[in-house]
């Protein structure tokens, strides 16, 4: 969404390597030799995506709990390391959460390793977007087509490919200044709020954009709110989404890799100008796409 106020234009430093923050969570001895517990993430607050990390002199398969849900963790180019992704989502109480990993070694031999993740609250901003009324005032007509794209997207967020289907760090799909802020309370035409679950990134029309990681295309077409759209799936319940495209020039099914263009900048959908809305979903949850930047993947 291209608003009149705009944030400082994408670090430079963001685009090359940005520095994650790294912290040891636990160190718990085994029958069969110690396992650590790490994590390394942007910041520990709502809307951030954290990669836990998993070292174990054995081979093991564990998942992760944590407020209500449940990963799995997948190795991490050997079979001694493991990682998960978590998405701290916006509606994430700020306190202290009890986590657990359960850990079950390749002879047998289980182990609950509790605990604690510091989760901090953040501030962030309203904004008033006048959009067209059809967006705000819906036809019956328009409240059928969303209610058939919402069971379309409700089928294909509840698809999750087990493997990691990445290439490394993420990249930015394009690059230009962010006019639309992650997690931004947005109050359209004075009546409808919602929260903004992706960035803007403003871009002249026709520009290109890049997948930022590879993956497979679960989604390419026009939708009532976000115009024509990309979904694409890097695997373990990770899906980037992209929106307001004046043309998409992937088809649905096929394997994108890591930059490869899959479309171009326009303004359709629920839009006040060209710029692309760039999403990240985790397990159900919506997480500011930038935070996945600062992550490494190699
Ligand atoms: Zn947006």
């Amino acid at each position: 969404m291209k608003t009149s106020a705009s944030l400082p234009i994408i670090c430079l430093l963001l685009l090359l390597y940005p520095v994650c923050l790294n912290a040891a969570l636990v160190t718990s001895p085994t029958d069969e030799g110690e396992v650590t517990i790490s994590s390394k993430y942007r910041s520990l607050c709502q809307g951030e995506v954290v990669k836990i990390y998993l070292q174990s002199p054995v081979p093991v398969s564990a998942t992760l709990s944590l407020d209500g849900k449940d990963y799995t963790f997948i190795s991490d180019r050997n079979n001694l390391k493991y990682f998960v992704l978590i998405a701290l989502g916006l509606d994430m109480k700020p306190e202290t959460y009890n986590a657990v990993i359960h850990l079950e070694s390749s002879r047998g031999v289980k182990k609950d390793i509790p605990f604690k993740l510091a989760v901090s609250g953040k501030t962030f901003p309203s904004k008033k977007i006048k959009v067209a009324g059809r967006f705000t005032s819906l036809a019956p007509a328009a409240m059928e087509r969303i209610k058939n794209e919402k069971g379309i997207l409700g089928h294909i967020y509840s698809i999750s490919t087990p493997g990691w289907l990445g290439d490394g760090r993420f990249i930015m799909p394009l690059s230009g200044s962010i006019s639309g802020a992650f997690g931004e309370r947005r109050v359209f035409n004075r009546g409808f709020m919602s929260r903004h679950r992706g960035i803007d990134i403003r871009s002249p029309k026709g520009t290109s954009i890049r997948a930022s990681n590879s993956g497979k295309v679960v989604l390419s077409g026009d939708l009532y709110f976000s115009g024509n759209t990309v979904i694409i799936n890097h695997g373990i319940g990770l899906f980037s989404i992209y929106c307001h495209m004046s043309k998409t020039i992937v088809r649905k099914g096929v394997f994108v890799d890591k930059g490869e263009v899959i479309g171009y900048t326009g303004s359709t959908g629920r839009s006040t100008g060209p710029h692309l809305h760039w999403g990240l979903r985790l397990a159900d949850t919506y997480a500011d796409p930038l935070s996945i930047m600062y992550l490494p993947f190699d």
